[in-house]
């Protein structure tokens, strides 16, 4: 399948913005015209007022992070889906097929953030944080000895990822759970694992509330918004 013939160059700032490499993205270049057809992918709601994570994330963070950051992944991957064979795809297999395909680094980028950003509104949550009851209890002290354990190993790769990037709790097919980071927009829904939750660790993520300090956001989210309940509801399709 070859891409529709651009029209229209993205300019440098978008590109890095939408974390391509300038060489790779190039030959992605945004069509003018968005296609008419409805796109499979929709766009989410956050699922909550954006004060409602407040004071641990503010409405002001939540406001851009949510209708700028996140808004500008999912009409960059609509836009540079249009007119391909990736169009009326479902977005699980758009990034599975734009990963194995260097020419299509642009679209890939743009979709696992969509979808990373999307997970992350649902991993967090105003009632969140604490230590997990139930289910998501006994997979915790299974897999990481207890409670504090995994906060202790998921806030350090959480602060321990270098730039940009995110902190996951994921399952394996054995329901064993394991932490791991990734790198910009990568995520672990494409390498074979369930992702029970996240915590988005680009600076647009806490620059407002926190500036620098990574760490005080990471332990706030960690102790007040974690969404077990999403958890619980992840590990048990894993
Ligand atoms: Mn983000």
């Amino acid at each position: 399948m070859t891409e529709a013939v651009p029209s229209i160059k993205p300019t440098r700032r978008e590109l890095l913005v939408a974390g391509a490499t300038l060489a790779a993205a190039a030959p992605l270049a945004a069509p003018a015209i968005v296609s008419a057809q409805t796109p499979a992918v929709e766009w989410p709601k956050l699922p909550y007022a954006d004060d409602a994570l407040s004071p641990v994330i503010s409405s002001v963070t939540i406001s851009f992070h949510y209708a700028k950051h996140h808004r500008f992944y999912y009409d960059n991957m609509i836009r540079l889906v249009a007119d391909t064979d990736l169009k009326s795809q479902p977005l699980l297999d758009i990034i599975k097929v734009s990963m194995v395909n260097p020419a299509r680094i642009g679209i890939y980028n743009n979709a696992a953030q969509f979808w990373n950003h999307s997970f992350y509104w649902n991993s967090l949550s105003p009632k969140g944080g604490g230590a997990p009851t139930g289910a998501m209890k006994d997979a915790i002290e299974k897999s990481f000895k207890d409670y504090d354990t995994f906060k202790k190993d998921f806030a350090a790769a959480a602060n321990g990822q270098f730039a940009s990037g995110w902190a996951w709790l994921v399952a394996d097919k054995d329901k064993k759970l394991s932490i791991q980071r990734s790198g910009n927009a990568d995520t672990p829904v494409v390498r074979g694992f369930t992702p029970l939750l996240t915590i988005d660790v680009w600076e647009h993520a806490y620059y407002l509330d926190y500036q620098n300090r990574r760490a005080d956001y990471t332990a706030a989210v960690i102790d007040k918004l974690l969404n077990w309940e999403f958890a619980a509801e992840n590990l048990s399709k894993a």
